[in-house]
C-alpha cells in the first residue's frame, strides 16, 4: 500500500449495506472529481483471473486494461463496493498498476459509494438502490 497517497481512504466506512452484504460509505462529503482511493492488489493476467474467478470465486477483480487485472480481494475496502445502475463513483486509470475510484459527483457524508460493474449479467434482476426505488414506484 502507498501510504504517500490516502486521499479519502480514512474517511470511508465498511458497513452492512441494503444493497448487498457490505458496502463503502462515505464519513465526510466528498466533492465531484476528487480521488476517493487507489485501488490496489495483485496485478495479474486474463488466464489468472478467469482461474481465480473460476476456482476460488473470487469476486473482487477489477480490469486495468488490455490483459491486466487487479485482485482486490486483500483489500480493507474497496472490495466491498456495490453496483449502481445510477452510481456516485467511477473507476479510472491511475498507473499501470493501479486504478483510482472518482467521485463522478458530490457525494454527501453517509451515502453508500457504489459503481457500474458495467458487465450484462449484473443488470438482470438487479437490486440496486437505484432499481429499488424505480421498483416502490
Ligand atoms: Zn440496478
Amino acid at each position: 500500500m502507498n501510504n504517500k497517497h490516502h486521499f479519502y481512504f480514512h474517511h470511508i466506512e465498511v458497513k452492512d449495506s441494503l444493497v448487498h452484504g457490505k458496502g463503502i460509505f462515505a464519513s465526510i462529503d466528498i466533492p465531484e472529481e476528487e480521488t476517493i482511493l487507489l485501488i490496489e492488489g495483485d496485478v495479474i493476467d486474463g488466464n489468472e483471473c478467469e482461474r481465480r474467478e473460476e476456482e476460488e470465486n473470487n469476486v473482487y477483480i477489477f480490469w486495468n486494461g488490455d490483459d491486466c487485472y487487479i485482485d482486490t480481494n486483500n483489500s480493507e475496502k474497496i472490495k466491498y463496493v456495490n453496483h449502481d445502475c445510477d452510481p456516485n463513483c467511477y473507476v479510472d486509470e491511475w498507473d499501470t498498476s493501479t486504478l483510482q475510484l472518482v467521485a463522478l459527483r458530490d457525494i454527501k457524508a453517509g451515502e453508500e459509494l457504489t459503481i457500474d460493474y458495467g458487465y450484462e449479467e449484473i443488470y438482470e434482476n438487479c437490486n440496486c438502490h437505484t432499481c429499488q426505488a424505480k421498483k416502490a414506484v
